[in-house]
């Protein structure tokens, strides 16, 4: 089956000891069932060491953090102890393939970077081509025919990032692919926004100052030098969102949550550009990171709030 990547993927390679939010940092590390034989089967002082951290938990088997949230294997200098003594084929598959994402079709695979990393956030944002898309040579998995959903969806994710692609200010190109998609939601102020998301899941206390913001991001505007990036960071929401869509209908509320993503992350933007009298490409990135990692990579917010759009656009 052919892989499609945004023609940006391959600069990607992860910065680790620079790494400000290491992605082992905060999170539960989870083990797949390959690597957990792995270890079993290790007898020298890491494995002994291996063995005494993993935990069972609801979702599987993990390493029990430390108590400040490192991975155990962390060391100071912000390399992981495994890969330096073992080499990358001994840690587990979510840490090889974090940053990256997958969405499967019948008729082809498709891949890209989440941008809670902030390597990854930096490459997506400044991407000066927009991410189109390449292939990068095939999987082991045999091309099937895809179901006329799937083109569906392909063919309308497509047209979205097409029209963020055209003409006129960001804003109105971002208003423009959300009503094109077919979604048709009530006016919410950026206040509401604020209410919303401050009763979501929360992952890092700094999540809260870059929301307060929000309350007040009226009568700002973002720079005009961030319009290039924030159009990045709508197609890489559409990109990964609406192609996970799982039928037509369900297209207008992952392009509302593709939208939403904006209104949040530029409105964050203007309120620290009217605050600070600036507001760097360095900014975008880290709310943008930041906003992925609390709300797109927790399960529960991402769902959450896909169910409130979805609640809104059927809403007379
Ligand atoms: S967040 Fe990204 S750059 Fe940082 S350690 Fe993880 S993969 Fe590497």
């Amino acid at each position: 089956m052919e892989i499609f990547v945004p023609n940006y993927y391959k600069s990607f390679k992860c910065i680790a000891d620079k790494c400000r939010h290491s992605c082992c940092i905060g999170w539960d590390v989870y083990i797949d069932e390959d690597t957990v034989e792995k270890y079993e089967g290790l007898n020298d002082a890491l494995g002994t060491r291996i063995k005494a951290s993993l935990c069972e938990k609801e979702d599987g088997v993990c390493f029990e953090m430390c108590g400040d949230g490192r991975c155990p294997f962390l060391n100071e200098n912000g390399l992981c102890d495994i890969i330096s003594e073992k080499g990358d084929g001994y840690i587990g598959e979510i840490c090889r393939e974090h940053p990256r994402f997958y969405n499967f079709f019948s008729h082809r695979t498709e891949v890209g970077l989440g941008i809670s990393c902030e390597e990854a956030a930096r490459i997506v944002l400044s991407a000066e081509e927009g991410g189109g898309l390449v292939c990068i040579g095939e999987d082991e998995w045999e091309s099937g025919s895809p179901a006329e959903a799937e083109l569906e969806i392909i063919a309308k994710r497509d047209g979205l990032i097409e029209t963020l692609r055209g003409e006129g200010s960001i804003d109105e190109r971002a208003k423009r692919m959300l009503l094109s998609s077919g979604a048709d939601l009530p006016e919410r102020s950026i206040d509401e926004w604020h209410d919303v998301l401050s009763n979501l899941e929360r992952l890092d206390v700094l999540w809260e100052s870059y929301l307060d913001l929000l309350l007040d991001a009226h009568n700002c505007e973002c720079p005009k030098e961030l319009e290039k990036p924030l159009e990045n960071l709508l197609i890489y929401f559409v990109y990964r969102h609406v192609s996970a869509a799982f039928d037509a209908q369900d297209i207008p509320c992952r392009a509302a949550f593709a939208y939403l993503a904006y209104r949040v992350i530029s409105a964050m933007c203007a309120a620290k550009n009217k605050k600070d009298g600036k507001c760097e490409f360095a900014d975008l990135c880290e709310f943008a990171r930041a906003y992925s990692a609390e709300i797109e990579y927790s399960e529960e917010n991402t769902e959450q709030l896909l169910e409130l759009l979805q609640e809104l656009n059927q809403a007379p």
